[in-house]
């Protein structure tokens, strides 16, 4: 990776990481390069390209400069292997799952989820062969690997879950998947790598949607999937993995397999070849232009809206009109050692809380905030505020909510980076406007 000769810090490779201005006409700021497709150079380097044998660039649905920067500084900051972005974080999500899942195999998943993947997993994985068994208590690690059957291909957990911030014990549960031979894959978009990389942990796939606090603006949609380099893909669980391929084969001819081809990156490079290839959610380069701008402040980002976080959780968990603030990092909550171990700066900026009465005060309290933002974002510079139960896991049944911690009452806050004076002035109003 150019630049990285030296083991560079965090917050040197989330300016630096995986760019060489020499190579780029010495561009400081990293180009967008705006084109669909790329001069092949003549037949012998077209074969060349084609067959793996010398990476360049061909077509911008499989790869370009500008996304692959992205793609590449989003792997350094999670200490991956390899990374791949895509459209959206629903995109990265479906094809890290297709990748392993194909042709009927099942993931075993933690109910705490964001509402699209919960029913992205209820309705569509089962149209395309895959089921989805979840686990309430993944802190179980008996009744967890007793629901590891032959056909589970992976664990999937949010390492922070959205909106009700539980933390996943990432070290037990790749443990135990470890012990089965499959995966641990972890949507780490709520914690951000700032804050927590599930790899150091033993995860081995990390996917997030880059929509959210990675990027921080919410001024673009985008996915990113990163490998942590050390998963056995030829462990017997993953015959696609080593089946050898036409597509991959050398120039004289010889067919090769994934593992071969791409052996840092296998598992990225497969949704590349496959499934990027042949369904397409490419992230453009204008997208990922704008992601690594929003990487740049990444750490400092985060650690304001940390504190501004804990201000706002706090003055909250003081009112009286307040029944519940689910915010891991403060001490009381079910979370709070979790948080501690894995996330020691704090659970992130995202966090949610009951509103006493039901419905129709929640409604006349979002109605009624004047500064926070009311949208389904999170992870923005500007402060959010959200029904889920209507909103984020509106598609969920009432059941469904009642398992997930989805009650008519609960309210979901993302803290950006406003003074926090300002925000608890506006909640104190709007707390008046509604219980007054
Ligand atoms: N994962 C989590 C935890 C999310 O909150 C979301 C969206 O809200 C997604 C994935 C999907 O990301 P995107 O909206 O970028 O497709």
């Amino acid at each position: 990776m150019p630049g990285l000769e030296k083991n560079y810090r965090f917050d040197t490779l989330k300016v630096r990481a995986a760019y060489d201005s020499e190579k780029h006409n010495y561009a400081v700021s990293v180009p967008i390069y705006q084109t669909a497709s790329y001069d092949l150079g003549g037949t012998a380097r077209a074969e060349r390209l084609f067959r793996f044998e010398e990476l360049g660039w061909r077509y911008s649905r499989g790869s370009n400069p500008t996304v692959n920067v992205f793609e590449q500084r989003a792997a350094a900051l999670d200490g991956g292997t390899g990374g791949l972005a895509l459209a959206s974080g629903m995109a990265a999500i479906t094809y890290t799952l297709l990748n392993l899942a194909e042709n009927g195999g099942r993931i075993l998943s933690s109910p705490w989820l964001y509402g699209g993947t919960a029913d992205g997993f209820k309705k569509i994985f089962p149209r395309l062969g895959i089921h989805v068994d979840t686990l309430t208590d993944l802190s179980d690690s008996g009744a967890l690997e007793q629901r590891i059957t032959p056909d589970t291909k992976a664990l999937f957990v949010e390492s922070v879950s959205n909106p009700n911030g539980v933390i996943a014990d990432i070290e037990a549960l790749a443990a135990a998947a470890h012990r089965h031979g499959i995966p641990l894959v972890v949507d780490n978009t709520f914690a951000t790598p700032a804050l927590l990389r599930p790899i150091d942990y033993g995860a081995d796939i990390v996917v997030y949607s880059a929509t959210k606090a990675l990027t921080g603006h919410g001024n673009l949609i985008a996915g990113v999937v990163i490998e942590s380099g050390k998963f056995p893909w030829d462990n017997g669980n993953f015959p696609q993995f080593p089946e050898k391929h036409h597509t991959l084969r050398t120039v004289d001819g010889r067919p090769r397999n994934i593992l071969e081809v791409f052996p840092d990156a296998p598992f990225t490079s497969r949704i590349r070849t496959d499934y990027l290839a042949y369904t397409g959610a490419a992230l453009g380069p204008f997208e990922a232009y704008l992601a690594l701008v929003g990487i740049e402040t990444l750490s400092e980002r985060v650690r304001k809206q940390l504190e501004n976080t804990r201000k706002v959780a706090e003055y909250l968990q003081g009112n009286e009109h307040v029944a519940g603030v689910r915010y891991s990092s403060l001490p009381g909550s079910p979370y709070f050692e979790l948080a501690k171990k894995y996330l020691p700066e704090g659970a992130g900026s995202i966090f949610s809380f009951g509103l006493q009465g039901g419905e129709k005060q929640v409604e006349t309290f979002i109605d009624a905030v004047r500064l926070f933002s009311y949208h389904v974002n999170v992870g923005d510079a500007r402060s959010l505020i959200v029904n889920p139960a209507k909103t984020t896991h509106g598609e969920l049944t009432p059941d469904e909510q009642a398992k997930a911690g989805i009650e008519p009452n609960l309210i979901r806050l993302s803290i950006g980076l406003e003074d926090p004076q300002d925000l608890i002035e506006d909640l104190e109003q709007a707390f008046a406007f509604t219980f007054d």
